[in-house]
């Protein structure tokens, strides 16, 4: 992609009180965003970084409100930053529970639980509820209608074959209005359905070439999905 055509982070958007920030979203570096709304507080993909950029935006005690954590799926790139904000939310004395939605099979945040549980049991003071989900059924949380879906990311094993990961997009309907988050994936059915007629989509475009279209889409097929919303972000693209 032009270089002046790449987003430009962070990117913002806002309806009423439904509001997101995606601090950044780059190929193989990192992804991080916030959505809140009067009374929600919530982290999609805690990639390398989201510590320091909630930091920026937000006091010690606005960042001990988040309620819920949503993981895409495993890829480093998607939650490299959870270790250390867990880590800061203990050390912050945080009492209240914490879940983290992931989708099922997914052995990297598996991994970084039980880690962070063995070397920190002994002052953790929050529950951390691990939620595994297996299908598309959708849960209120805080006036906030969220909805799982999957989607067909995939990574190449030991052979350079690509096998598929457990991944997931989010869509969350609050007060009328929807944000949808595909997460990292090939082009899909169940992307095109959720993202359409969403107030934003958030897309992403990481296929530079139509060979690399079998993990990430390619900007042609990101911007087609986009543009059945009524706004879109084309994001996860690669800087070079
Ligand atoms: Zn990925």
């Amino acid at each position: 992609m032009n270089k002046n055509k790449l987003p430009k982070y962070p990117l913002i958007w806002q309806k009423d009180d439904f509001f997101i920030k995606i601090y950044c979203s780059i190929p193989n570096i990192a992804t991080g965003i916030v959505i809140t709304t009067d009374k929600a507080k919530f982290v999609v993909d805690p990639g390398d970084g989201i510590l320091r950029d909630l930091n920026k935006d937000y006091s010690k005690k606005e960042i001990l409100e988040i309620s819920d954590i949503f993981i895409s799926h495993g890829h480093h790139d998607h939650l490299g930053g959870l270790w250390s904000l867990l880590t800061y939310l203990s050390v912050m004395k945080r009492k209240k529970p914490l879940n983290i939605y992931y989708p099922k099979g997914c052995p990297e945040i598996q991994s970084i639980y039980s880690a962070f549980i063995s070397v920190y049991s002994k002052e953790i003071e929050y529950p951390i509820n691990l939620i595994n989900i297996t299908d598309q059924k959708g849960f209120a949380l805080d006036g906030v209608q969220v909805t799982p879906f999957k989607v067909n990311h995939r990574e190449p094993n030991e052979f350079g074959k690509a096998v598929e990961v457990p991944s997931l997009g989010y869509r969350f309907d609050y007060d009328g209005k929807s944000i949808c988050y595909g997460g990292d994936t090939a082009y899909t059915e169940n992307l095109v359905k959720m993202a359409k007629g969403a107030d934003l989509a958030i897309i992403e475009a990481g296929a530079l070439t139509d060979e690399e279209a079998e993990l990430h889409m390619t900007i042609e097929q990101a911007s087609k999905i986009g543009e059945t919303a009524e706004e879109y972000f084309l994001v996860h693209v690669p800087e070079n």
